[in-house]
C-alpha cells in the first residue's frame, strides 16, 4: 500500500504548496519512487470550471476531460506524471454526490452528516487508484483554521488513526515572516498555526518555513522546540530566483532526506537531479533573449495564463534563450489609434492569441493575427486563437462578415457550435444553450496531421498525435475550401476528418493554429514541440528586426 504525505498550509493563503508539493513528489520520483499527487478543494464549486479565470487562474485540463485547479499543471509540469479527474476533489464535488445518493436512498434512512458522510468520501478520494504507487501526496487547499476546509483536516486526522504508524506523514508550510522595523524573523504565526492544526488533532511532522530572509539556526530551534518537531524536521523555505530551482534548493535544505526519515526509511538510494540539474542550467544561463506579444484578455493576472507562461519558458529552455513575455489587452487593439498595434506588436519576435471565452477583446485579436500574417512576424494561435486566425483569413478571402457564433449571430459563422462530435466513448452530444458547466469537448482527443505539413516536421514526423482540449465552438469545415485557397492549410482534423484541429501558413515563416491546448502537456525537462518551435522561428526574427 501506498505512504501518505498529507500537505497542509497555515498563516496565510499563496504560500505556494502546490510547487511545494510538486517539489517534493520530483524529489522522491529522483529517488526512484513512483508519486501521485491530489488536490483536495475546499471550495463549493464542483470542479474548477465555471470559475473566472480571474479569480482562480487557469483550469487545468487533464487527458481524461477532467477540469481542475490550476496546481495540477505544477504537478504535471514536475513530475510527469499524467494527472487524473481522481487527483482532485472539491467540497462541491463530495457534496453533490452524497446528496445525489442520498436522494436515491441509498442511506436507508440513516441521518446523513459531515460526519461521518463527507470525511468517508474524502477518505475514500484519498485512497482510490493506489496502483502501485509509493507515496501520494495530498494537498490541502486554504489555510488551517479556515471552516471550509474542517472537514478535510478531519479526514486526515482519521486517516493517520487508522493507517499503520509509518503510513502518513504531515507537512505543514508556515511564513515566518521578517519585521524590518526589528530586524527581526518572527516565528510566533508559525507557532500559533501549528497550535490550530494541533487543536485538529493533527500534528506535523516537517515544517516547511516560507521566509524571505535566511531562518538563524536559534529561530529554528525555538521553532522546533515550540512547534515539537525536530529540529531538522524545521526546513527553511527561502524564495526562489526561480520555480525550476524549487526541487534543488528544498533538496539542499534536507527536505526529502526529512520526509523519508519520518517514514522510517534510511536506506532510500540518492537522487538523480540531472533533469533539473540541466533545466536550471538552461535557466539560469541562457544564450540569447526573445520577446513574445501574447495578445489575450485575462492579462492581468498572470495566473490566468499559468501553463501558457510555462510553456513558453520550455520553448526558451529547449533553444537556450530567455523568452519576455509582453501580456497585451487586446481590447486596446480596438480603439481609434490605429497606430497602437503597429507600437505594441512591431517590438515582438513572436505573437500569440491564447484560448479564452467570449466576445470581449475578438476585434484587436483579430487585428495582431492580421498584423502577423502581412508582417510575417511568427504567430502561434492556440485555441480562441485559432478560430480568430482562421476568422482572419476568411475576411481576407472577402468574407466580410465573418465571426463566430459564440460573438452573437453571423451570416458568415466561420466558427460555430457544434452539438455532436465523437470521443473514445462514442457520439457526445449537447444542447445548444445548454448548461454551461461539463458541456466542453474536453480532455484528450486525437488529430491526424498531413504527413509533409509543417506542424507534423515539429512532432518529430508524427502523423497522430494526442492533444488536450477545453472548448465549445469549432472551425466550421464549410470554410475549408474558401480558406485553403486563401492560403491556410488544414494541417490536422479529428480522425473522423470532421473537426479542424490544426492550420498553418507555407506562405510564412512560422504560422500555426491548433485547436488544441498544448501547453497543458509541456514540461522543463521535456518542452512541446510547437513551443520550441515557435520560440526557434522567434529567435530567428529576432535576427532579422
Ligand atoms: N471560446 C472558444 C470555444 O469555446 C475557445 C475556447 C478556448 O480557447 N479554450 O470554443
Amino acid at each position: 500500500m501506498a505512504r501518505f504525505i498529507f500537505i497542509t498550509g497555515g498563516v496565510v493563503s499563496s504560500l505556494g504548496k502546490g510547487l511545494m508539493a510538486a517539489s517534493l513528489a520530483s524529489l522522491l520520483q529522483a529517488r526512484g519512487y513512483k508519486v501521485r499527487i491530489r488536490k483536495f478543494d475546499p471550495y463549493l464549486n464542483v470542479d474548477p470550471g465555471t470559475m473566472s479565470p480571474y479569480q482562480h487562474g487557469e483550469v487545468y485540463v487533464t487527458d481524461d476531460g477532467a477540469e481542475t485547479d490550476l496546481d495540477l499543471g505544477h504537478y504535471e509540469r514536475f513530475t510527469g506524471v499524467s494527472a487524473r479527474q481522481s487527483d482532485n476533489i472539491t467540497s462541491g464535488r463530495v457534496y453533490r454526490d452524497i446528496i445525489a445518493r442520498e436522494r436515491r436512498g441509498d442511506y436507508l434512512g440513516a441521518t446523513v452528516q459531515v460526519i461521518p458522510h463527507v470525511t468517508d468520501a474524502i477518505k475514500q478520494f484519498a485512497l482510490a487508484d493506489q496502483d502501485g504507487h509509493d507515496f501520494i501526496l495530498c494537498e490541502i487547499g486554504g489555510t488551517v483554521g479556515d471552516i471550509e476546509s474542517l472537514p478535510f483536516m478531519e479526514a486526515i486526522r482519521q486517516l493517520r488513526n487508522e493507517l499503520e504508524p509509518l503510513q502518513t506523514l504531515s507537512v505543514h508550510v508556515t511564513l515566518v515572516p521578517y519585521i524590518a522595523a526589528a530586524g527581526e524573523l518572527k516565528t510566533k504565526p508559525t507557532q500559533h498555526s501549528v497550535r490550530e492544526l494541533a487543536s485538529l488533532g493533527i500534528k506535523p511532522d516537517v515544517l516547511l518555513c516560507r521566509a524571505e530572509h535566511p531562518i538563524p539556526d536559534a529561530e529554528r530551534q525555538k521553532i522546533a522546540n515550540f512547534c515539537n518537531v525536530r529540529r531538522e524536521a524545521v526546513i527553511p523555505a527561502l524564495d526562489a530566483p526561480s520555480i525550476y530551482s524549487v526541487p534543488l534548493q528544498y533538496h539542499a535544505e534536507g527536505l526529502d532526506a526529512e520526509v523519508l526519515r519520518g517514514f522510517g526509511i534510511t536506506d532510500a538510494p540518492p537522487p538523480d537531479l540531472s533533469a533539473w540539474n540541466d533545466v536550471t542550467d538552461r535557466y539560469f544561463n541562457p544564450e540569447g533573449e526573445v520577446t513574445i506579444g501574447v495578445v489575450g484578455k485575462y492579462v492581468g493576472l498572470p495566473d490566468a495564463y499559468k501553463s501558457l507562461n510555462e510553456a513558453l519558458v520550455h520553448g526558451g529552455l529547449a533553444n537556450r534563450v530567455k523568452v519576455n513575455i509582453k501580456w497585451i489587452d487586446a481590447e486596446i487593439f480596438e480603439g481609434e489609434d490605429e497606430g497602437e498595434i503597429v507600437s505594441q506588436l512591431e517590438p515582438m519576435h513572436g505573437i500569440l492569441v491564447p484560448g479564452g471565452f467570449g466576445e470581449r477583446g475578438s476585434e484587436g485579436k483579430i487585428a495582431s493575427v492580421r498584423f502577423a500574417r502581412e508582417r510575417k512576424v511568427p504567430f502561434f494561435g492556440i485555441c480562441l486563437g485559432m478560430q480568430m486566425a482562421c476568422i482572419e483569413s476568411a475576411r481576407a478571402a472577402g468574407f466580410a462578415e465573418a465571426s463566430s457564433t459564440e460573438f452573437g449571430e453571423t451570416r458568415e459563422p466561420v466558427v460555430g457550435i457544434i452539438t455532436e462530435w465523437m470521443s473514445e466513448e462514442g457520439l457526445q452530444q449537447r444542447e445548444e444553450g445548454g448548461d454551461l458547466g461539463g458541456t466542453m469537448r474536453l480532455g484528450a482527443y486525437e488529430a491526424k496531421l498531413s504527413a509533409n505539413s509543417h506542424t507534423a516536421s515539429m512532432y518529430g514526423g508524427a502523423t497522430s498525435i494526442s492533444e488536450r482540449h477545453r472548448h465549445r465552438y469549432e472551425v466550421n469545415s464549410a470554410y475549408i475550401e474558401p480558406l485553403e485557397k486563401q492560403g491556410l492549410v488544414f494541417a490536422g482534423m479529428s480522425p473522423d476528418g470532421l473537426l479542424p484541429e490544426i492550420v498553418e501558413r507555407p506562405d510564412h515563416p512560422w504560422f500555426v493554429g491548433v485547436q488544441f491546448h498544448p501547453e497543458l502537456k509541456s514540461k522543463p525537462f521535456d518542452p512541446h514541440p510547437l513551443f520550441a518551435g515557435f520560440i526557434a522561428a522567434a529567435l530567428e526574427q529576432s535576427r532579422l528586426v
